[in-house]
């Protein structure tokens, strides 16, 4: 078989192609191995099995373009190349890639790291504003994890759905892991009420609804908490019942669809109140009522979680909340799973050592931003026009995305030099700025023609800067050396 791989990379050599070494592979008596040709990117295949793929004849190489189909013959000839369930694996980590472009870097961050992680994690609301869908998304991850060689093994997320056919869609696309966003059955009015108006609406649930809870939870001594008063557990119910009976709903969902392992998150950080112990308590012990078990739970945590910018809030508060939070976890064994984690190194230490090493977290927008760090490196033109792009259509970004930082604060970049350029990312408020305006500045072709080309060409200055902005992450995370 060695002799297979070194045909194809003289064949390859012959056709003035370069050959990403870490990618040549063999299975079935085929030989596959990502080159790079002036077209662009293209898999290579010699061999028996080359006639199932979709590609182009050059001498005796098939040239193939790196498509979902072919993605899939992939994952087939190789099966690290495909999602799975990380169950078992105490860490884990999610890694948005928007691009489509992340994956060899991200490979080389977890490098040296005892961490499972999810190449691909994108939620309806990314898909829409990409223009991927989750079968893209993952063809991405697989090519990049082919690239590189990584045979540890990643997940596919489909984050922040919120219906049974948004599930079916990421299944059937192979996701292997499903978070299930249900803040659209939670009643945020409920917390609100004043005792007796929520006792009041109280009394209007469901019979049956009323007498389960009550029966469960009042004149009981509960693990963690102790007792629940009536009020507490009314304003519980009133929030959640529908909530939880969705989850339950979409976990018979995901069973009925799929007989492979899939890892199953419930998040409920899209709240506008924080997830109080009791709350997370009654959902938690609700699921576990119908046998379900989530692998991990998304909480709402206190303080203020924003795109692109470090924690605000405080952080002892933050530290004895996310301690009951993850006693309620451990009780009903399952990790504590935090989002928007982007940037947020100064809760990761907390989060490392109260946990043990025992937790999900995701981050999807920092790759963005280190993407365009390169741009303002390499195109400073391009990237004064992107710029001015977001700040101009902020408030149309603002749709998606709570921020809350200054845009007068940014300083004027036509006064700023090219060299300069590189700092707009590292100051919170033009930070966040071009973070939410992904969506925006993706959809103008002026911008994603060209961007997608720099990358393209720059891609070892982006893969580096990946592995140096991930591994801080990681590091904080894993009690490692901080920077
Ligand atoms: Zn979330």
């Amino acid at each position: 078989m060695q002799d297979l791989k070194k045909e194809l990379t003289v064949q390859a050599r012959t056709l003035g192609l370069t050959v990403y070494q870490s990618s040549v592979d063999e299975a079935e008596g085929t030989v596959c191995a990502i080159v790079r040709s002036p077209e662009g990117k293209r898999l290579a295949v010699l061999g028996r099995e080359a006639a199932r793929f979709a590609g182009e004849s050059r001498d005796a190489l098939l040239l193939c373009p790196l498509t979902v189909d072919n993605a899939r013959e992939l994952m087939l000839l190789f099966p690290y190349t495909k999602p799975q369930s990380h169950r078992g694996r105490p860490f884990s980590f999610g890694l948005g890639d928007r691009l489509g472009l992340a994956t060899p870097g991200h490979v080389r961050a977890i490098s040296g790291f005892d961490v499972f992680p999810v190449f691909a994690q994108q939620s309806i609301r990314e898909l829409k504003l990409t223009g991927r869908s989750f079968s893209d998304v993952i063809a991405a991850a697989a090519f990049g994890v082919f690239q590189e060689g990584y045979r540890g093994g990643y997940g596919a997320d489909g984050d922040h759905l919120k219906t049974e056919e948004e599930i079916t869609y990421a299944l059937e696309s192979g996701c292997s892991m499903i978070t299930l966003d249900c803040s659209e059955h939670i009643d945020t009015q409920a917390s609100s009420l004043s005792a007796e108006a929520a006792a009041a609406a109280y009394a209007c649930l469901p019979e049956e609804v009323r007498g389960h809870y009550e029966e469960a939870y009042l004149g009981k001594t509960l693990p963690i908490l102790g007792t629940l008063s009536e009020a507490e557990l009314h304003r519980i119910v009133l929030t959640f019942w529908r909530a939880i009976r969705h989850a339950i709903n979409c976990c018979r969902h995901i069973e009925k669809t799929t007989s492979t392992p899939v890892d199953f998150e419930l998040s409920i950080d899209e709240t506008l109140t924080v997830t109080t112990p009791e709350e997370h308590y009654v959902i938690a012990s609700e699921l576990a009522a119908e046998g379900i078990r989530p692998d991990s739970v998304a909480p709402h945590f206190s303080g203020t979680f924003e795109k692109g910018v470090e924690y605000a809030g405080d952080l002892d508060r933050f530290a004895r909340d996310f301690e009951v939070h993850r006693e309620i976890a451990e009780y009903f064994g399952y990790k504590l799973s935090l989002h928007s984690g982007s940037d947020k190194l100064s809760v990761f230490s907390t989060v490392g050592r109260a946990t043990g090493g025992r937790v999900h977290v995701k981050t999807a927008g920092t790759n963005w931003l280190e993407a365009l760090a390169v741009l303002a490196e390499k195109d400073p033109a391009l990237y004064r026009r992107a710029h001015r792009f977001a700040i101009e259509h902020r408030p149309e970004a603002e749709r998606y995305y709570h921020v809350s930082t200054d845009v007068g604060e940014i300083p004027n970049i036509d006064l700023q030099c090219d060299a300069y350029l590189p700092e707009y990312l590292r100051m919170p408020a033009a930070r966040q700025t071009m973070h939410i305006a992904y969506g925006l500045l993706l959809a103008q072709p002026w911008f994603r023609e060209a961007f997608f080309r720099l990358l393209d060409r720059y891609e070892e200055d982006y893969y580096a800067r990946l592995r140096v902005h991930i591994a801080k992450h990681l590091r904080y995370l894993t009690g490692g050396m901080k920077q």
